[in-house]
């Protein structure tokens, strides 16, 4: 285990207070590598509250770049970045919020070529792009690799979120929770969403990763987490594999 600096914990007393997370848990947080795939509305509390947390190691995976567009829901980036690359951008504001944190931008979507290399030497993959393609993606190779995996989604004003512990065999995948398919085609740019929804769910995804990170409580492993915001109405579904899902028959009970 790491020991930690005093101005460390100084920085991190909130956190070290707390009997489930105390000096250990920190010294987990400074020591992990946190793959964060989306670098928008979703990503934007991500990043936040892992970096300021003390997580040790931020890998971003994003292609796109800043629009006026996103400026009202992805809080991380601001009017001054316009047109810079999603990833630059959040480094700078990681680099401003906690200089410790040590950040790799990938400038890329994830694709098959490349998963392997960005996502290798990770403890966590964290996604939270609309691109189905990339959950699908990182889905198979976060099981592949037994890497734990929290994934969310927001749109109009409702979100979800859940989590995977690929350490474990038995557990079902994303692909057993949506079926290729069966995916819903929506997507922000063309349905709209509020930025407290993204906010909202965001923050919960940090949670779920810190959680897993330490140890923590019960992660969203085989539930599903689902917010109305119209109503403020939580509700948890419990799932588990799917018969037939063609990721999870790849490597069988
Ligand atoms: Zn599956």
């Amino acid at each position: 285990m790491i020991a930690l600096t005093d101005d460390q914990l100084l920085r991190y007393a909130r956190n070290i207070l707390l009997p489930e997370v105390d000096v250990s848990g920190q010294a987990t947080l400074l020591a992990s590598h946190v793959a964060v795939i989306g670098v928008g509305g979703l990503g934007s509390p991500v990043i936040q509250y892992l970096a300021a947390a003390g997580v040790g190691h931020l890998s971003l995976i994003d292609d796109d770049r800043v629009e006026a567009t996103n400026l009202q829901r992805q809080v991380i980036h601001d009017t001054s970045q316009l047109g810079v690359s999603k990833v630059a951008s959040a480094r700078d504001f990681v680099q401003r919020l906690n200089p410790e944190v040590r950040v790799t931008v990938h400038a890329q979507r994830l694709t098959p070529d490349n998963c392997m290399a960005l996502l290798q030497d990770v403890d966590l993959v964290v996604i939270g792009t609309d691109n189905f393609a990339s959950r699908y993606l990182a889905n198979a190779l976060c099981q592949q690799q037994q890497i734990p995996l929290v994934t969310g989604a927001a749109i109009g004003t409702s979100g979800q979120v859940s989590s995977f512990d690929f350490a474990h065999q038995a557990t079902p995948c994303f692909e057993c929770l949506y079926p290729k398919g069966q995916e819903e085609q929506l997507s922000c740019a063309t349905a709209g969403v509020l930025g407290p929804v993204v906010g909202t769910i965001g923050s919960i995804m940090a949670m779920e990763v810190i959680k897993i990170l330490v140890h923590l409580g019960q992660p969203l492993f085989g539930r599903l987490l689902t917010w109305d915001a119209r109503v403020m109405d939580w509700q948890t579904f419990n799932y588990g594999r799917a018969k037939n899902c063609p990721c999870c028959t790849e490597t069988p009970l």
